[in-house]
């Protein structure tokens, strides 16, 4: 299979990358790690008439601890270099512990976090990591800059806040408060397959050692990162049990999550996944809140 024919271009700054966006807006995509790209113009799903490469701009391939203690990724750092960071595993343990979900190595030596995020595909678990970690992205035009909380970023399924003249510039993901857990949950049929439901969770307790804070948020379950607002709910103020991580798994499954169907699953046997997902993914995050107390 090959692509149409798309004029290429290579800008070498930041700068020149959003001018030459502005420039061909609508006709032009970005080229990250072009995993998710070049198979889709292949099979001309995709037609652009410019391809920006942004693999020469190197401000864009960043990885440092942010102010606040947490982490500063720029868009174009691959998904390995994650997967292989000593500071990534210190600050954002539940990012690293996400990587050898994704894909292959070859994969994830090409595919770069920006390109995930910005991809969109429901079943990706960067997205639903990063909604979970309660980060945010800075999208950069030639109008500016702006900021946007992951929860806000993703609108619909392949759909974000992205303007068609906004790249993703930085992906800024706050550090772990104080007794806090977290897990990655998935099922795939084979290894580095998109999963068939996944979940990433965070959970904090307080000093008493109720929770006073929980995020589950599945993929592959919806059109995007898709919270289970009603679970999450039940934890709060209440000292976690296993009775308490059945009852809001369970509450995930039967009132907070929607799965369809389709030729990998039926819509029951993803039900069924979101309930033991979540109650392993609470017993490991709740497990490790309170080891870190
Ligand atoms: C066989 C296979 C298996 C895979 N399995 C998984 C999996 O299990 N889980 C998973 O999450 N992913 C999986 N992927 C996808 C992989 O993680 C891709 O790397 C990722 O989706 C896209 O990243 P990329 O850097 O290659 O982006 P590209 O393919 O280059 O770009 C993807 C999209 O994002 C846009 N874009 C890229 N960068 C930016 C930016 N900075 N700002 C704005 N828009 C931008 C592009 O214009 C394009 O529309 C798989 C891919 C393959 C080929």
């Amino acid at each position: 299979m090959k692509p149409a024919p798309f004029r290429y271009v290579a800008p070498t700054t930041i700068n020149d990358a959003v001018r030459q966006i502005a420039e061909f807006g609508y006709d032009a995509k970005i080229l990250a790690g072009g995993q998710s790209l070049i198979p889709t113009m292949n099979f001309r799903l995709a037609q652009p008439q410019v391809l920006i490469d942004l693999n020469g701009v190197g401000e864009l391939a960043f990885l440092e601890t942010s102010p606040a203690g947490g982490l500063r990724i720029g868009a174009m750092t691959r998904q390995r270099t994650i997967e292989r960071s000593a500071l990534v595993a210190k600050n954002a343990p539940l990012l690293h512990a996400t990587m050898p979900h994704i894909a292959h190595v070859q994969i994830r030596n090409r595919g770069t976090v920006g390109g995930s995020l910005a991809h969109a595909d429901p079943a990706a678990e960067l997205p639903a990591v990063m909604v979970a970690l309660a980060a945010r992205f800075k999208l950069r035009s030639v109008r500016g800059e702006r900021w946007v909380p992951a929860d806000q970023f993703y609108l619909d399924l392949f759909t974000t806040a992205l303007e068609p003249d906004e790249l993703i510039f930085e992906i800024e993901v706050p550090p772990p408060p104080p007794r806090t857990g977290w897990s990655i949950q998935e099922l795939a049929r084979r290894r580095g397959d998109y999963a068939l439901v996944g979940l990433a969770a965070t959970v904090q307790l307080d000093e008493t050692g109720r929770c006073s804070n929980a995020r589950l948020i599945y993929l592959s379950v919806g059109a995007g990162p898709t919270p289970a607002p009603a679970a999450a709910a039940m934890l709060l103020g209440k000292t976690p049990d296993a009775a308490l991580t059945l009852e809001a798994a369970r509450a995930a499954a039967h009132q907070d999550i929607e799965p369809m169907a389709d030729i990998h699953a039926t819509a029951a046997y993803r039900r069924q996944l979101v309930a033991v997902l979540g109650q392993r993914a609470l017993r490991e995050a709740f497990a490790r809140a309170k080891e870190s107390s």
